[in-house]
């Protein structure tokens, strides 16, 4: 399958915005030194200044989280579940998507609005139906403490330009697949929804996660920055 065709598969805005959604009103925690590996990645570091660099997410995310890294060591001594990413500021991914919409309708006329959102939404999410805003999505990536490096995975993490951040994408090395598909098989375990279009980002309780187990809503909103309060800060 080509690229084309595997982006006509993945999960669209007009798919999200059927989902319902009500939150649990679950607290959000930091991840943890002690627990798991984490950290932010240049390139994707815009909440640095914000929780004193911590990475936070949901309650139940952390757990799943520990869970995922548990099972990893037990199958791959040497091998950490390593977390670049949690929630992010729903203004910040407000901006962010703004700043995408310009980019996209640049000399461009969209007769059906809806169009717009629906291309600007592939690279940046719409805030009402996006993930990291939850704090139930989380980028994840392998770190392999022998060599403390990470693991090959057919693309560097963030890298949208080549779309070899597709999971299924052709002309990746055999071995660099068999990472997506461990990966991938730890979170599913964990009932984390993959997203297929970026092989790092996995997802609990938001409208993607509703959307992929035909769940009948989303657990988790979206949540200003200045509303939360750290359980373990
Ligand atoms: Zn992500």
């Amino acid at each position: 399958m080509d690229n084309r065709d595997l982006e006509k598969k993945m999960v669209r805005y007009r798919d999200l915005i059927t989902v319902k959604s009500t939150d649990n009103r679950e607290p959000f925690f930091a991840v943890d030194k002690e627990n798991l590996f984490y950290g932010y990645l240049r390139g994707m570091d815009d909440m640095q200044d914000y929780f004193s660099g911590k990475i936070i997410v949901r309650g139940t995310v952390y757990e799943k989280l520990k869970k995922a890294d548990r099972n990893l060591r037990i199958a791959y001594p040497d091998y950490r579940l390593y977390i670049t990413y949690g929630y992010r500021s729903l203004e910040i991914q407000t901006q962010r998507f703004l700043k995408q919409l310009s980019i996209t309708s640049r000399g461009r006329f969209f007769s059906n609005p809806f169009d717009l959102y629906e291309e600007a939404h592939r690279f940046i999410a719409v805030p009402t139906v996006s993930g990291h805003p939850t704090g139930g999505a989380v980028d994840v990536t392998i770190v392999n403490r022998s060599s403390n490096t990470f693991i090959d995975f057919g693309s560097d993490i963030y890298d949208f330009e080549s779309k070899k951040c597709y999971v299924e994408t052709a002309g990746i090395p055999d071995k660099a697949r068999r990472n997506r598909l461990l990966l991938r098989k730890l979170m599913l375990d964990q009932g984390f929804a993959p997203f297929d279009g970026e092989w790092w980002h996995f997802s609990y309780g938001d409208k993607e996660w509703a959307y992929y187990y035909k769940k009948n809503r989303a657990i988790y909103n979206q949540v200003e920055g200045s509303k939360i309060k750290l359980c373990n800060m």
